[in-house]
């Protein structure tokens, strides 16, 4: 498309990256294609992009073919900007100057084709983000797919298996109703500005119903006590819970002297249940 380089485009707005917004841009747009591409975006899907940026990773998305893009930008000086890559593709992107925590996704990308999500996340409220996606009720959710960047650490933990050091909260959140799959790494050098530590590309596959039933709030409960203290022993992190913990694990056939660590997904998934039905 016939649209400036990214460096004249953030160059002409005054685009200076800002820290508090987590702007790390992508200038490469081989790179951008490359997310886009993996995503799966394509003529059959919408695609929900949070923080479109200067926009390299919207074009992409465009150029893919990308039935639409809509898109939510917190920064109001991008949005003059994100005007003219709207402008080279009539009528496919819609770009909402908000913050993507308060807005209502699901009526935004409303229609009759199925949604993905792709995203350079701002790094500082990424993990807001994806929570707000994973627990969304009801489930099967309305997006198919999740597409995301984020810091290498935070896709380490997502992508952990149970019984290893990376293994906690967010693994059993993310495994519980998706199956995630980190699909690349990339360096630091391509961003502007160059943040201090590698970022990967995480994409997750929503499952059609969780690994095993649980109530997502009292999940959080369980998973946040038990990895509070992931040194200690369940009898002693899961206290905070206010149930009796003897029962409970015993119930669950859980050995009490276990670490939180090692127990899977089915397992904090039985643990969830059993609260419930101890709290009536
Ligand atoms: N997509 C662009 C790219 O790849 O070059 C920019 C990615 S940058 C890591 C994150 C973007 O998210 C920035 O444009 C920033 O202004 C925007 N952003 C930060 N916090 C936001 C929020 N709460 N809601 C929506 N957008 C936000």
């Amino acid at each position: 498309m016939n649209l400036p380089p990214l460096r004249d485009v953030i160059r002409e707005y005054g685009l200076q990256a800002k820290k508090s917004l987590g702007q790390n841009f992508l200038l490469d747009l081989n790179l951008t294609r490359r997310i886009a591409r993996e995503a799966g975006a394509g003529p059959d899907v919408v695609v929900y992009e949070v923080g479109p940026g200067p926009g390299g990773l919207t074009r992409s998305l465009l150029d893919v073919g990308a039935a639409r893009v809509v898109a939510v930008e917190k920064d109001a000086r991008c949005i003059a900007a994100l005007a003219d890559v709207s402008a080279a593709y009539p009528g496919r992107l819609e770009v909402i100057q908000n913050d993507a925590r308060e807005v209502d996704e699901a009526a935004l990308t409303a229609g009759d084709k199925p949604v993905i999500i792709v995203a350079n996340l701002p790094y500082n409220v990424s993990t807001v983000l994806l929570t707000k996606w994973l627990l969304v009720e009801p489930w099967p959710p309305w997006f198919k797919s999740l597409t995301l960047m984020f810091q290498k650490e935070v896709a380490d933990r997502l992508t952990a298996s149970v019984g290893s050091k990376a293994y906690g909260r967010l693994s059993i959140l993310a495994n519980w109703r998706t199956q995630p799959r980190r699909l690349f790494d990339v360096s630091p050098q391509a961003f502007v500005p160059a943040p201090k530590v590698m970022s990967s590309v995480v994409t997750f596959d929503t499952r059609p119903s969780p690994i095993a039933e649980a109530d997502s709030t009292i999940l959080q409960q369980v998973t946040a006590a038990a990895f509070g203290q992931r040194r200690k022993m369940l009898r002693s992190s899961l206290k905070s819970l206010d149930v009796d913990v003897e029962e409970l694990l015993s119930r669950a056939n859980i050995d009490s002297s276990l670490r939180a660590e090692v127990i899977d997904v089915e397992g904090f998934c039985a643990l969830a249940s059993i609260v419930a039905d101890m709290r009536g």
